[in-house]
C-alpha cells in the first residue's frame, strides 16, 4: 500500500490496527465463523475495548479518539482483512451511535453517548445497534424512501412518551446491544419521508424482546437478529432528532457509514489477494511455482488492480467526509466498487488455491461468504447504483 499520502498519525493508526488484528482477530476468525457464540467472542469484545478500538469510532469531543473518517477507514480495512465478522461487532456499534452523533440533538448526545464510552473503559463494554429494516416492504424501499412503502413498526404518543410496536429484522448486534436506535412510523400509511422518527430503546424496557438470531452465510461472528417491540414505552427524551425527520437522518447517516462498509469490503478484497499471492508463490505445478504461469499472473494482476482502485475510492469518500462534506454519491461509489471487488477477489482466490481454496481451514471460502454481504447491507448494489445516478442527475440539473 502506498502510504505517502497519509499523515504520520494515520500511518500509526494503520500499524496499530494491523498489530491488533494479528494478535486478537486472526487467531479467532475461523473459530467464530463456525461457532459465533463461542466465549472467544466476549473475550474479543473486551480486548477490543481495552485496546481502544471502540474509542476509535467517536470523534474526540464525544470522548473518542477518532481523528477523522480517513483514519477510521484505514483501521476498518486492517481489521476486516483479518475477519470482517469480528470487526462488524465494532462497526455495528458505530452504526448504532451514528443517528445520535448526526442528529444535531445535543441533549440526546449527552444522554446516550458518554455512558457507552465509560463502559469501554470497564470490563463490561457496551455494544450498540441500529434497527431500520422491517420484514414487510421495509428493505430497499426504506433506504431509497419509496413513498409507497408499507411500514409496520409504528409509534404513538402515550403518557408523555412514546409507545413502539412492531418488528425489525437482520439487525447486526441486535441481541448483544445495550442500546438500539430504532426507526418507527407515526403514521404507517404516510410516506416514510415524512413519518419516520428515531428512538433509543434499551433491552431492559418492558415489551422488548429478541426473536430469532438468523443463521448467516458469512460475517458470522456478528449476530443478525430479529427484534420485537410489543408496547415498548420510551420517554420523550429518547426521541433522537426531529419528529418526522427519521428518513432524512437515515439518508445523512448513509452518506457517512457507507464509506466504512466500503473499507470493510476493501479489507476482504485485499486479504483474498494477499492469500492468493502467497499461495501462488509456493504452490508448484507444471515444474514451477504457479505464480510463474501467465494464466495465474493475469488473475493476480486483476486482483491487485481491484484492491488499489477500491482503496482510491474509499479514501476519496473518506477525505470528503473528513473535511465536512460527506457525499452520498462518493460513499455509494466506494461501497459498490469495493463490494464487487471483494466478491470478485474472493472467487479468484478460491480458484488460485484450487481444491484447498474450497476448504474451510484455508480461510478463503470464508472470504467469499463474508464478501457477499457487503453487496447487500447498507443498501444493495442495485440501490447504491440508483442513488449514484440520482446524485448525478441532481448535479446536472443544478439541484
Ligand atoms: C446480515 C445482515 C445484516 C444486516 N444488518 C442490518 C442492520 O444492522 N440494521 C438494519 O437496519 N438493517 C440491516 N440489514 C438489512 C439490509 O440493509 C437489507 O437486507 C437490505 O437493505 C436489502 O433489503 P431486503 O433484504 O429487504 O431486500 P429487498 O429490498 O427485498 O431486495 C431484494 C432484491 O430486489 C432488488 N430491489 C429492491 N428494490 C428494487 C428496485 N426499486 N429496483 C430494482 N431492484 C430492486 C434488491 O437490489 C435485491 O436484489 C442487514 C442485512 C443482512 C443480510
Amino acid at each position: 500500500m502506498d502510504m505517502t499520502d497519509l499523515t504520520s498519525e494515520q500511518r500509526d493508526a494503520k500499524e496499530w490496527a494491523a498489530e491488533f488484528a494479528k494478535r486478537f482477530i486472526e487467531p479467532i476468525a475461523l473459530e467464530l465463523d463456525k461457532n459465533p457464540a463461542s466465549p472467544a467472542r466476549e473475550t474479543f469484545i473486551k480486548e477490543a475495548a481495552k485496546a481502544g478500538a471502540f474509542h476509535n469510532l467517536l470523534p474526540e469531543p464525544f470522548g473518542g479518539t477518532a481523528k477523522d473518517l480517513l483514519t477510521g477507514v484505514i483501521i476498518a480495512e486492517e481489521m476486516a482483512a483479518a475477519c470482517v465478522g469480528c470487526y462488524m461487532l465494532i462497526g455495528a456499534t458505530g452504526l448504532g451511535l451514528t443517528p445520535i452523533l448526526l442528529s444535531m440533538d445535543g441533549a440526546a448526545m449527552g444522554r446516550f453517548v458518554p455512558h457507552m464510552v465509560e463502559s469501554w473503559e470497564t470490563d463490561s463494554p457496551k455494544l450498540a445497534a441500529l434497527a431500520a429494516t422491517e420484514p414487510t416492504g421495509g428493505g430497499s424501499d426504506i433506504i431509497n424512501g419509496n413513498p409507497e412503502t408499507k411500514l409496520t413498526t409504528r409509534v404513538e404518543p402515550k403518557d408523555g412518551g412514546w409507545l413502539i410496536n412492531g418488528q425489525k429484522i437482520f439487525i447486526s448486534n441486535g441481541s448483544l446491544a445495550s442500546q438500539i436506535t430504532v426507526f418507527a412510523a407515526h403514521d404507517t400509511k404516510a410516506s416514510i419521508r415524512d413519518t419516520w422518527s428515531c428512538f433509543v430503546v434499551t433491552p431492559d424496557m418492558d415489551g422488548f424482546s429478541v426473536g430469532q438470531t438468523f443463521d448467516k452465510m458469512g460475517q458470522r461472528a456478528c449476530p443478525a437478529d430479529e427484534l420485537v417491540f410489543d408496547d415498548v414505552w420510551v420517554p420523550e427524551e429518547n426521541r433522537v432528532g426531529e419528529q418526522g425527520g427519521g428518513w432524512a437522518l437515515n439518508r445523512v447517516i448513509m452518506s457517512v457509514t457507507r464509506t466504512p462498509v466500503a473499507a470493510m469490503a476493501l479489507g476482504i478484497a485485499r486479504s483474498a489477494y494477499e492469500k492468493a499471492l502467497e499461495y501462488a508463490e509456493v504452490r508448484v505445478q507444471g515444474g514451477k511455482p504457479i505464480v510463474q504461469h501467465q494464466a495465474m499472473q493475469l488473475i493476480l494482476a486483476d486482483m491487485a488492480i481491484r484492491v488499489e482502485a477500491a482503496r482510491g475510492l474509499v479514501h476519496k469518500a473518506a477525505r470528503a467526509a473528513s473535511v465536512g462534506a460527506p457525499s452520498l454519491k462518493l460513499s455509494s461509489m466506494a461501497k459498490t466498487f469495493a463490494s464487487d471487488a471483494a466478491v470478485a477477489n474472493a472467487l479468484d482466490a478460491i480458484q488460485i488455491l484450487g481444491g484447498y481454496g474450497y476448504m474451510h481451514e484455508y480461510g478463503v471460502e470464508k472470504l467469499l461468504r463474508d464478501a457477499k454481504l457487503t453487496q447487500i447491507y447498507e443498501g444493495t448494489g442495485q440501490i447504491n447504483r440508483f442513488e449514484i445516478m440520482e446524485s448525478i442527475e441532481a448535479e446536472r440539473s443544478g439541484r
